[in-house]
Parts: C-alpha cells; sequence; structure tokens
C-alpha cells in the first residue's frame, strides 16, 4: 500500500489516521446527525498545519504535492466524510488562485488559507448550469475600476462558511462558449452578496451547502483571478486538480466501511459460528477489499500523472473520481449487508457512510460526465 509513498508521506498520513481516529471518529455521528458545520474540526485542522500542506512554501505553505493532500483526504474521511469535505473544499475554492492568480492575490489570500484562518469555496454551479456550464447566468459588468456580479449559485460547499467565494461569471455573452466567463474572488462582507439558503441533505450532512445571490455585489478589478474570459479554462483546470480529492474521499469512505464490516464479521454470531467464517460473507468482504485497494492505486497513479503535468491530466482525474466512486457507493451497500439489520441503523456508521457515499457520484462533475471526459481523450488521443 505504500510503494507509491515517500516515507515523509507515510509518516503524514500515520499521523493524520491517528489525530482522525482519536478526535474525528467520535463525533462524526452526531455532525451527521445535527447537520453542524464543525468548527472544531476547522480548529483541530489548522492547529496541526494540515490546511497548509499542499500550498507552497513560499506563501506560508507545505508545498507537499496534490498526493499528499489526498492522503490526508482519504484518512479524515475514513471516519467522517463531512470532515474530509473540508480539506477537500479548502482545496478547490482555491485553486484557481493557485493557478491563476497574481503575485499579490496570492500574498494577499493564500497565507491565511494556509493557516485555516480563512476558508473558500467555489461557485460554478447555478439552478440552469449543472452539468454544462454554458448554461451560467451570472454576470460580471464592468463598473467604474471594477466589477458588479449580480446572479445565483446553487449547492456551493462551504458558502455559508466561506471567507472568499472563487464566483465564475459571464464578462462577454457575445464572446462563445468557452471565453465568455471570468473568474472573481468575492469575500464575505461584500455588500449585495448574501446567502440565500442552505439544502437538507442525505449524505455529508455536516457539510453546509447553500445557495448565494449576488444582487449587484461590487468587486474590485483586483479581486479578478486570470484574464478577462479566462473562467472556463481556469474552472476546467481547477477540477483536473481537485477530482482527485473526490476521489480520497471515496477511497476513504470505502476503507471505513470496510474495516467497519471485517470487525463486525469477526463478531457476529449465527448458526453457532462468527459470520465471517461463512464463504458468502468473506467474498463480500474479499470484493471490498479489492475493489477499495484498486481504486486507492488508481487515485495515487492519478495524482503522480497530474503533478507530473504530462498533458493528459483532465483523463486521469476523471477516471479516478469515477472508479472511487462507483466503488465507495458499491462498497458501503456491501458493507450495510453485511451488518445485516444492524446496518441499516444509526448505532453503526455505515448506514452513514452509504449515505455520503452517494455524493462522491455526482459533484465535481456527475459519473457520466467523468465517462464523457474519459472517452474524449482516449478519441482525440493521436
Ligand atoms: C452536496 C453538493 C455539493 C456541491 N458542491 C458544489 C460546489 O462546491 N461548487 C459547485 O460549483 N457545485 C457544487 N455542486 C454541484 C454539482 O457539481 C452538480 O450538482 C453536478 O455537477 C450535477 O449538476 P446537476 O445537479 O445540475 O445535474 P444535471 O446536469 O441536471 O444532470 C442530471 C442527470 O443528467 C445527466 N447528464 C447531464 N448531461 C449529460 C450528458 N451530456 N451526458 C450524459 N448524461 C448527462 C447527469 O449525469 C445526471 O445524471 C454540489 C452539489 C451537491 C449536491
Amino acid at each position: 500500500m505504500s510503494e507509491r509513498l515517500t516515507p515523509e508521506q507515510v509518516e503524514l498520513r500515520d499521523a493524520v489516521r491517528e489525530l482522525a481516529r482519536e478526535r474525528i471518529a467520535p463525533r462524526a455521528a452526531e455532525i451527521d446527525e445535527r447537520a453542524e458545520f464543525p468548527r472544531d474540526v476547522v480548529e483541530l485542522f489548522a492547529r496541526h498545519d494540515v490546511f497548509a500542506l499542499g500550498y507552497p512554501a513560499e506563501y506560508g505553505g507545505l508545498g507537499e504535492p496534490l498526493l499528499t493532500n489526498c492522503l490526508m483526504i482519504e484518512e479524515v474521511s475514513r471516519v467522517c466524510a463531512t470532515s474530509g469535505l473540508i480539506l477537500a473544499v479548502q482545496a478547490l475554492g482555491s485553486l484557481p488562485l493557485l493557478l491563476a492568480g497574481s503575485e499579490e492575490q496570492k500574498r494577499r489570500w493564500i497565507p491565511g488559507l494556509a493557516s485555516g484562518e480563512l476558508l473558500d469555496a467555489f461557485a460554478l454551479t447555478e439552478a440552469g448550469a449543472g452539468s454544462d456550464p454554458a448554461g451560467i447566468r451570472t454576470r460580471a459588468v464592468r463598473d467604474g475600476d471594477g466589477w458588479r456580479i449580480d446572479g445565483t449559485k446553487r449547492f456551493i460547499s462551504h458558502g455559508s462558511v466561506a471567507d472568499l467565494v472563487a464566483v465564475f461569471a459571464v464578462t462577454d455573452p457575445g464572446a462563445g462558449r468557452h471565453r465568455d466567463l471570468s473568474c472573481f474572488y468575492v469575500e464575505r462582507g461584500t455588500p449585495g452578496f448574501e446567502v440565500a439558503r442552505l439544502e437538507h441533505k442525505m449524505g455529508i450532512r455536516g457539510s453546509p451547502t447553500a445557495e448565494l445571490v449576488f444582487d449587484g455585489a461590487r468587486v474590485p478589478d483586483a479581486n479578478r483571478v486570470g484574464e478577462v474570459g479566462e473562467g472556463f479554462r481556469i474552472a476546467m483546470r481547477t477540477l483536473d486538480r481537485s477530482r482527485p480529492g473526490v476521489a480520497a474521499q471515496a477511497v476513504g469512505i470505502a476503507q471505513g466501511a470496510t474495516d467497519v464490516a471485517v470487525a463486525y464479521a469477526r463478531d457476529r454470531v449465527q448458526f453457532g459460528k462468527p459470520i465471517g467464517e461463512q464463504q458468502m460473507v468473506q467474498a463480500m468482504l474479499a470484493d471490498m477489499a479489492t475493489r477499495t485497494e484498486a481504486a486507492r492505486q488508481l487515485l495515487y497513479a492519478a495524482c503522480d500523472r497530474i503533478e507530473r503535468g504530462d498533458g493528459d491530466a483532465s483523463r486521469w482525474a476523471a477516471m479516478c473520481k469515477l472508479f472511487a466512486g462507483d466503488t465507495a457507493m458499491a462498497v458501503t451497500t456491501d458493507a450495510v449487508q453485511v451488518l445485516g439489520g444492524y446496518g441499516y441503523i444509526t448505532e453503526y456508521p455505515v448506514e452513514r457512510m452509504m449515505r455520503d457515499a452517494k455524493i462522491t457520484q455526482l459533484y465535481e462533475g456527475t459519473q457520466q460526465i467523468q465517462r464523457l471526459v474519459v472517452a474524449r481523450a482516449l478519441l482525440s488521443a493521436q
């Protein structure tokens, strides 16, 4: 399991595994039940420099590669998918800044993001623009030395708790499908920017999913990231580096469910012996472990490829998210089966894990969209 990891990565992974087991696992059921954003987990990550890992050292980060961040998301999601998502969203929301921000913008915001003092979010989706960003209607219009933003973003993870939201808005409606969007960071407290509502969800219930309204919200030009018209490209490049984070969340959920199922199969006695001695139960456990390990190895390989910048990042990001998301759904469903009726009640964590797994097949592009990305890359390759 550790062949691809450096000794430092193994050490970091083990440290976060312990932190997650001791400090986050005991909170997971409560976070889910109360659907409350776990501020204590944010503080825990900040105190242990977990946020800092993925940011460049020159801006207060620890300069670790994508794989290290994914290891952290995996370990935390193994016990609590909502908490794992805190790390994934922080990475997602800051990717436009890292990929296209100016030196001044990076110096302004990255130290706060790396220390955990600032939280961010990524706002692409709208009611009429989910899988297809061409449906985006949020408009940004030049207004003196800044921009006026009008529109509504839907399903924005951490939208209600973020200090900084990367908002994608149409700046030039006539420019054509991939050149009409630009990206702006809108700061919390900007007049005209409001949280309209929070969604009630099946899973990742402690992660606030917000509808954000921009009603004449004015942002200075200094908050525009990248060139005017570069928004679509920034969003797609962001997803190439953030989808592995969703895959890591999925691998963690699958591993967590396997852990619980194995322990239960050892202890639960029916027909005079542990159910783990029944071959049909053994087959389920073997398939769960095999699928989870296969998803993990594909994720780690994808991180290497993406980090190397070998030009095929979109395909690898989509493949690992696709395979890991489907794995998490299948493995958690089997985990519920291994626990029988006890798998279906909230006394055991596998029903929560099954509910949490579903989102990994939906966000940052549904599984159908991942298949489209993979197939297009295959068919266009020379
Ligand atoms: C809890 C949660 C958190 C989220 N967080 C964020 C966030 O932080 N930031 C953000 O910007 N967005 C976020 N999203 C939005 C998420 O990325 C979208 O919901 C997702 O991309 C799908 O869009 P949609 O829901 O509009 O579905 P639709 O696009 O309407 O799709 C409906 C169905 O049609 C299928 N479909 C659509 N087009 C095609 C096609 N061309 N070929 C085949 N099948 C197709 C889809 O696969 C799906 O099965 C979040 C969503 C949820 C539920």
